[in-house]
């Protein structure tokens, strides 16, 4: 192990559970490798905030997806209902001509 910069007496050494490139993975892979390999449930900032992050996009994709259905519901209605219509002015038009 070699140190980047000079320690202290005194100075705080820490040696990361996770390789340089690791710690440049999302947080799903860099949970999953702490866990797998230190059974640890990381709750770092770092880690915290992502997943906050990952969830807030989770939550908006749900939303984009409900949109997107409430979208399809509402043409679909629509197309219903021009449908009943057209059979509504067929048999009007059978009855009188
Ligand atoms: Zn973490």
């Amino acid at each position: 192990m070699v140190a980047l910069t000079d320690i202290a007496t005194g100075d705080e050494v820490n040696v990361s559970y996770l390789s340089v490139g690791e710690l440049k993975s999302n947080v799903h892979v860099r949970q999953t490798k702490l866990k797998t390999t230190w059974g640890v449930d990381c709750m770092c900032s770092k880690c915290a905030s992502d997943i906050a992050k990952a969830e807030s996009n989770s939550q908006a994709t749900a939303r984009v997806a409900t949109q997107r259905q409430e979208t399809v519901d509402v043409r679909n209605r629509a197309e219903t209902k021009r449908r009943a219509d057209n059979a509504g002015k067929q048999r009007i038009h059978n009855r009188y001509h």
